[in-house]
């Protein structure tokens, strides 16, 4: 019974109402305009300088660079044209001794990883030349050129010191040229507004790119007399211009988010304490701590794991949200891989897997009941669900506030997305369009946009490509695994363009 009333009360807290959802997105409307009119705004709305449309016919050959949360990606990019590239890249992972160490250490890491990349690949230069360079560096920045910006705090555990106010893109240069390296960064960008260009390369009626990773933003295309913070050189109103969001601060003052003590608990662990809690409600690095942070208090009300003798789950971060993939996808009967991903997370979790072999461990803890994996597995849709739901209310925001102006009234518009979340939550996807159907279906600047889905959502991005057409305006999200790679190529081709 009272394990009854515990799950209803996390059902009630976590669930989402549409009425809810519309009114944070209302807020969340309110608060793009507040970011586009001044700076200093929750919601940043940072212009990228980042200006025109791409048709896919473009071509060259550059080298990216991509600093994400967990990896650090290096990628030489021929484009082609007809919207088709060749990409060649690697992956270096980034350990957590680097996040926090000084900010020249990391940079020298980064250069010396290109430097071995263009070893292995034999990219040669002509002496008298200079490749150019995209640098996706997917932290708050304040852009002051297509290459350049300042860092205005980090975030997704990098903690670098003597970085913040500084210029990421000239420390990049700086390394560079101390090993003698004939590179140009000649575009500064976020993951998102890389996601956009990838996917506008493909498809160009794309208006929004989002990331759905360890962190969570978005980028879309807006006319610049509608940024009237933007003090640039632009004249021609009719200029479009893509604009770096930073979503992930939104409502940071708590104003419409119902943020719940387990969201409060991930909150006050993290590195950046009371910033970004948008963020900490949707993305990868934080939906495992939230519901590891449940389990603990079900497990400390006795309401779990009661049958088990010992169990703790306190180490921190101990939930990977890749577990919670495993368990939204676990559909036999006795909830069997459900059982396999909390031995091995409690395993992790407490001393004995340190101290003893981990057969004993196991031993200890084989004894969960169905009931406990049933609660586990509703837990984890709930805090699942509402990221969804949530992500999908920024993008109804987004789409409202550009219909008619960036996105054709006559066909529809195009969303590119990014991210292991994205792609690898079994669920992630269906449930934002449904919320998306939902919001549209309240709002009447939006009747007659059509959800396209498919049945096997994302699945694969050639599968996605055979959805038939239907009628109406079609709005269209599609996996688009390229961004820090091709789409910081077409930035840095886009440099070109306006320099
Ligand atoms: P990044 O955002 O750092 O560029 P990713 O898009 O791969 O990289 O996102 C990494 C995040 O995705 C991590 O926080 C991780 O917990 C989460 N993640 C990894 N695998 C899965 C999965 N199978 N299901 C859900 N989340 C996952």
């Amino acid at each position: 019974e009272k394990q009854k009333q515990a799950v209803a009360d996390l059902i009630r807290e976590f669930t989402l109402l549409p009425t809810k959802l519309k009114a944070i997105k209302d807020h969340f409307l309110q608060e793009m305009r507040k970011g586009l009119e001044k700076e200093g705004q929750t919601i940043a709305m940072v212009p990228s300088h980042v200006v025109g449309r791409l048709y896919g016919s473009e071509i060259g050959v550059y080298l990216t660079l991509d600093l994400g949360g967990t990896f650090l990606r290096v990628v030489s990019v021929e484009l082609l044209g007809q919207g088709r590239m060749r990409t060649v890249q690697k992956k270096y992972r980034i350990h957590d001794e680097r996040k926090v160490s000084e900010a020249k250490l990391l940079f020298e890491y980064m250069a010396s990883c290109v430097d071995s990349f263009m070893d292995e690949h034999a990219i040669i230069v002509p002496s008298d030349a200079e490749i150019e360079l995209g640098f996706t560096f997917s932290y708050p920045v304040l852009q002051t050129a297509i290459n350049s910006g300042t860092l205005i705090a980090w975030t997704k555990g990098f903690s670098c010191p003597g970085m913040v106010h500084k210029d990421p893109a000239a420390f990049l240069q700086d390394a560079f040229r101390r090993r003698n390296m004939p590179i140009r960064v000649a575009a500064l960008l976020n993951d998102t507004v890389g996601t956009l260009l990838a996917h506008a390369y493909r498809h160009p009626r794309t208006v929004i790119g989002l990331g759905l990773g360890t962190g969570t933003n978005g980028a879309y295309i807006e006319r610049v007399d509608r940024i009237p913070k933007w003090k640039g050189p632009l004249s021609n109103k009719e200029t479009e211009m893509v604009i770096n969001m930073e979503f992930g601060a939104f409502d940071s003052e708590l104003l419409v988010l119902p943020v719940t003590m387990y969201d409060h608990k991930v909150d006050q662990k993290s590195p950046n304490k009371g910033q970004q809690i948008f963020e900490k409600m949707i993305a990868g690095m934080y939906l495992g701590e939230i519901t590891r942070n449940i389990l603990v208090d079900l497990i400390d009300r006795r309401l779990l794991f009661t049958s088990c003798m010992n169990i703790e789950m306190n180490r921190v971060w101990a939930l990977d949200t890749a577990y919670m993939s495993s368990i939204e996808a676990d559909s036999t009967p006795n909830l069997d891989d459900t059982q396999r991903v909390l031995e091995r997370v409690l395993c992790s979790s407490s001393k004995a897997a340190v101290d003893e072999s981990s057969k004993e461990c196991r031993a200890t803890i084989v004894t969960t009941t169905l009931v406990d994996r049933k609660i586990v597995k509703v837990v984890v849709g709930l805090v699942g669900q509402r990221a969804a739901r949530l992500s999908a209310m920024a993008v109804a925001g987004i789409l409202e506030h550009t219909k008619g102006v960036a996105w054709c009234t006559e066909t529809g518009a195009d969303i590119g997305v990014d991210g292991s979340l994205f792609m690898l939550y079994p669920s992630f996807g269906c449930d934002i369009l449904d919320a998306l159907e939902e919001i549209f279906e309240q709002e009447s600047g939006m009747k007659g946009v059509v959800v396209v889905r498919t049945d096997e959502a994302f699945e694969m991005m050639d599968m996605c490509e055979q959805l038939q057409r239907s009628r109406g305006l079609e709005v269209r999200m599609r996996p688009c695994v390229d961004g820090s790679g091709v789409g910081a190529a077409l930035c840095a081709l886009l440099a070109t363009r306006i320099t």
